[in-house]
């Protein structure tokens, strides 16, 4: 069962959609695609994650959906949260640690 500590940010409906009518459903960590892999039963489920760290915003903090949100798959937004919910990995950096087991993986 996995759980993921969501943010005021990411319960936010307008960021919400601001943010996946750039973006697009599919996660931006491994590609993920709910309606690809669920046809219609997925379609238009992802979670949103809010980049910046909640340990560095000021009271006057106004969001950018596209600058400060990404949609990321219930799997990797539970790894961006994992080491810290407060201080969440870098998407390039969970992106990286992919890349390196896949690469492992290859190698036999
Ligand atoms: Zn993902
Ligand atoms: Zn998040």
């Amino acid at each position: 069962m996995t759980r993921v500590l969501v943010n005021a940010y990411e319960r936010n409906p307008a960021a919400r959609r601001a943010c996946l009518a750039h973006y697009g459903y599919a996660c931006c960590v491994c590609n993920m695609d709910f309606e690809r892999s669920y046809g219609i039963h997925g379609k238009e489920f992802i979670h949103v994650h809010h980049l910046v760290p909640l340990a560095t915003i000021g009271d006057a903090y106004e969001i950018d959906p596209i600058e400060d949100m990404r949609p990321v798959c219930p799997n990797c937004h539970a790894m961006l949260h994992r080491p810290d919910p407060k201080r969440p990995l870098p998407i390039e950096g969970l992106k990286n640690i992919i890349a390196q087991r896949t690469k492992t993986a290859d190698n036999g």
